[in-house]
């Protein structure tokens, strides 16, 4: 009786199923499931997580027998069986290691973080690849169009030599330093394991890459061009997959470009609508006009009424930012009423007249 995942299920396979149905119905829905083959589906990548799982347990003879007796509690039981330094012990470094170059062979991808035991870990020094982020400062007329940034920075390419591990064959043997050549490594007292760097052999026909001293990577200066979209908002993030720093085995971090959006002389932005002052002369705010509007892109004539106030605003349609949904936001025209400095004899008299007047017909 199973508590939990059913592993036999989860592989479409028989409790009786040899080692090798085991492995054919493993390798098969990788395949499917595979992230690499289903980019950017969670629940593909979740099913691929459960049958890599299943299938670890399930081509260990050790495993699947404590599988079989406790169900999907046989990690506690493995655990518990290990510190008592029972059998189950042996044997277990080399297993993901087959695993990895034998049923992933034709696959490219990252799918190392999947294994979340250490096995693998053993064979190099493992880096995780790394993301990078990036500012763009870009303008308002770059958002209204949308633009190409040219972005440079520094980051770690996976060295070719080595295909990112750090270390070549070479056509001699060399002894393993980890076991002296035994094969053997001993991890707890009067317990030995087969040695993790060897996978017991004793030697091996690698030596560290001389092209990227052991790291797999080589820092290098790239230039990116990075499509800004138009219409997009200050402190959006655009992510460039696989332009980040290369980890063990030629895995690639992304790059992100974080969007800053300058400062405007003329324009303040508020989502896809912009406003903007204008300042219009006192004499032409009370007997209306048609006055120049500026946008991002050229001087648009707008009239205003007759006895426009100071600070009344007027809306443009469709004069603002392009958004999302391939629309445009509006333009908001702010009125500044300016009055003049200083005036002549002549002006002052004619305000005067004016002021007369009202007055006059105030008293009526
Ligand atoms: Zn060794
Ligand atoms: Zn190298």
């Amino acid at each position: 009786m199973h508590h939990g995942k059913d592993y036999y299920q989860i592989l479409d396979i028989h409790q009786g199923a040899s080692d090798k149905e085991i492995k054919s119905a493993y390798r098969k829905l990788a395949r499917k499931y595979h992230p690499d083959v289903n980019p950017g589906n969670h629940q593909a990548e979740q099913k691929f997580k459960e049958i890599t799982e299943a299938y670890e347990c399930l081509k260990d003879p050790e495993k699947k027998k404590l599988y079989d007796q406790y169900g999907s509690n046989w990690q506690q039981a493995e655990q518990f069986k290990n510190q008592q330094g029972g059998a189950g012990f042996q044997g277990h470094f080399n297993q993901n290691e087959d695993l990895f170059e034998n049923i992933f062979s034709g696959f490219t991808g990252d799918f190392s973080h999947f294994f979340d035991n250490s096995d693998l870990k053993h064979k190099t020094n493992i880096t995780p690849p790394k993301d990078i982020i990036k500012n763009v400062d870009v303008s308002l007329e770059e958002i209204n169009t949308g633009c190409l940034k040219t972005i440079t920075y520094t980051a770690l390419d996976p060295c070719k030599s080595c295909s990112g591990y750090g270390k070549v064959k070479i056509n001699k043997k060399i002894t393993c330093q980890t076991c002296h050549g035994s094969g053997k490594v001993s991890q707890f007292p009067g317990l030995a394991g087969k040695c993790p760097t060897c996978k017991g052999s004793g030697s091996h026909q690698t030596e560290n890459c001389p092209s990227c001293r052991a790291s797999g990577t080589i820092a290098t200066n790239r230039k990116v061009e990075v499509s800004i979209p138009k219409g997009i908002s200050h402190g959006k993030k655009l992510r460039i997959p696989g332009r980040g720093s290369a980890g063990t085995g030629m895995k690639m971090g992304d790059l992100y470009v974080q969007v800053f959006e300058k400062k405007h002389p003329l324009f303040t932005r508020d989502g896809d609508h912009l406003t903007v002052h204008v300042e219009v002369p006192f004499y032409e705010a009370i007997l209306g006009s048609e006055i120049k509007v500026p946008t991002l892109e050229k001087k648009l004539s707008m009239k205003i009424p007759v006895c426009t106030q100071n600070g009344q605003k007027f809306r443009l349609n469709g004069k603002g930012l392009p958004n999302l949904n391939s629309s445009k936001g509006n333009l908001y025209v702010i009125i500044d009423v300016q009055l003049p400095k200083s005036i002549d004899h002549e002006n002052t008299q004619l305000i005067q007249e004016f002021k007369n007047n009202i007055e006059e017909k105030h008293a009526q």
